[in-house]
């Protein structure tokens, strides 16, 4: 996808689908990718585990409030409002909604598209957000409709990263923005659980490696070349942990060595 060698290495060996590594760019993809259907079957249903820090069946505010993922969306949107605090939002990949609801609920004109009807049907009727169940690609988005695209943890699990950030490029306005999160491979924690794995002192070797949802894995080196290909240039980029402490934010900010990174992306003519 990033460059035209097909020199590829196998690095995990997986019953579904294993991790191969271009030899060129180091880009990791899944091979063979997911068909249509077992790829619709990864992604409609409610199993994931984040989901499971509150009641589905009786949310609740107060205590969605307590949880991570609440403290991770309030990171997010900080971020976001660093470059715009209103204006059209588009959340791909929105799951429950929840990121489209706490946007809203800060001014922006938030709306969200996921290919998990049941994810879209849930937060429809309990959070009352715009959102849409479907293909990206499949919605009659307008060229320049949006000042925000957001995509948390969302890239990774895409068939075509490369034609969904071009697509993406076209939807936001020339002074548009788009968020990217996702797992950082190239993090201290994974660096030293690859080590690990290669000399058979890991329980369970490679181990980090077994999402088979996860279709690329990046590394900040190769999301670059992805973002560049897409036209677009990048403004910002930090890794962050999972943890709210002030202190580790700073260091994984500094050092860039953290499990996820985010980066801020415009269109590369401004
Ligand atoms: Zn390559």
């Amino acid at each position: 996808m990033l460059c035209k060698t097909s020199d590829t290495v196998c690095i995990v060996k997986q019953e579904i689908n294993g991790l191969m590594q271009c030899s060129n760019c180091g880009l990791l993809y899944r091979y063979p990718l997911p068909t249509r259907q077992d790829y619709q079957k990864l992604s409609n249903d409610l199993d994931y585990p984040w989901y499971k820090e509150f009641d589905l069946a009786q949310f609740d505010d107060i205590r969605f409030k307590k949880t991570n993922q609440y403290f991770q969306i309030q990171r997010r949107l900080k971020h976001v409002r660093k470059y715009k605090s209103s204006g059209n939002l588009l959340d791909v990949g929105c799951g429950l909604g929840l990121f489209v609801s706490e946007g809203a609920k800060c001014g922006f004109s938030a709306m969200g598209i996921d290919m998990s009807h049941k994810a879209v049907k849930w937060a429809r009727e309990t959070l009352h957000v715009d959102v849409i169940a479907g293909k990206l690609e499949e919605m009659n988005f307008h060229a320049g409709q949006f000042d925000i695209v957001t995509l948390w943890h969302v890239l990774e699990h895409m068939p075509d990263p490369l034609e969904t950030l071009r697509y993406l490029c076209g939807i936001i306005k020339s002074n548009g923005y788009i968020f990217v999160e996702m797992p950082n491979v190239a993090a201290i924690e994974i660096k030293i659980k690859n080590f690990l794995s290669r000399y058979h002192l890991k329980r369970n070797p490679w181990g980090h490696f077994t999402m088979p949802e996860h279709l690329y894995e990046f590394t900040p080196a190769t999301f670059k070349r992805l973002a560049a290909l897409a036209g677009l240039k990048i403004l910002y980029w930090t890794t962050l942990t999972r943890s709210d402490n002030p202190l580790l934010a700073f260091i994984y900010d500094k050092t860039r060595i953290g499990n996820k990174m985010l980066f801020v992306l415009a269109r590369k003519e401004i």
